[in-house]
C-alpha cells in the first residue's frame, strides 16, 4: 500500500514528509526511549533517510544506546517534541516517532523490542515481542 506520510512537531516549527514505503514498524520499550518520550515506549517507523524531507531545523541529542552504539535523537528545540531517531546500528534509516504523524493510525506495529524493560501494565497482544533488539 502506497501512502504519503506527513507530520509535524507540537508547535509546527518542524514538519516533514515521507516519499516512500516505511520499512520496519516497531514499538521500543528501552529505558532510553521511555526517558526521551516521557512515556511507556516509542512507536517508530523506519523510512529510508533519502525519502524523508524535513522542513525546519531540528535539534539533536547524541548518546550511546543500550546496544552500545551511537544514537542521534532529533527533536524540536522550540516545543520539545521528539521527531526522529538515527541509529548507527541501522545506517540509512530514519526512525519517525509515529505520534507526530498527521495520521498516526498509519502505524501498524510489527514487533515490540526491548521488552526486558517493558512496563508491566502494557499488553503486547498478538504482536511478536523480543526481549532485546533481535
Ligand atoms: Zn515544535
Ligand atoms: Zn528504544
Amino acid at each position: 500500500m502506497t501512502q504519503h506520510l506527513e507530520g509535524r512537531c507540537l508547535c509546527g516549527a518542524i514538519s516533514y514528509s515521507v516519499a516512500g514505503e516505511p520499512a520496519g514498524q516497531l514499538v521500543c520499550h528501552c529505558r532510553d526511549c521511555q526517558r526521551q518520550t516521557g512515556s511507556a515506549c516509542s512507536t517508530i517507523m523506519g523510512v529510508p533517510a533519502a525519502a524523508l524531507t524535513i522542513n525546519g531545523e531540528p535539534s539533536v541529542f547524541q548518546h550511546e544506546g543500550e546496544s552500545g552504539r551511537s544514537v542521534k535523537r532529533f527533536f524540536c528545540g522550540d516545543c520539545g517534541s521528539p521527531l526522529f531517531t538515527e541509529a548507527e546500528a541501522s545506517p540509512g534509516v530514519m526512525w519517525v516517532k509515529t505520534g507526530t504523524l498527521d495520521n498516526p493510525d498509519a502505524f501498524t506495529p510489527q514487533v515490540h523490542i526491548w521488552c526486558v524493560s517493558k512496563q508491566s501494565w502494557l499488553e503486547t497482544g498478538d504482536v511478536p515481542a523480543a526481549e532485546r533488539n533481535p
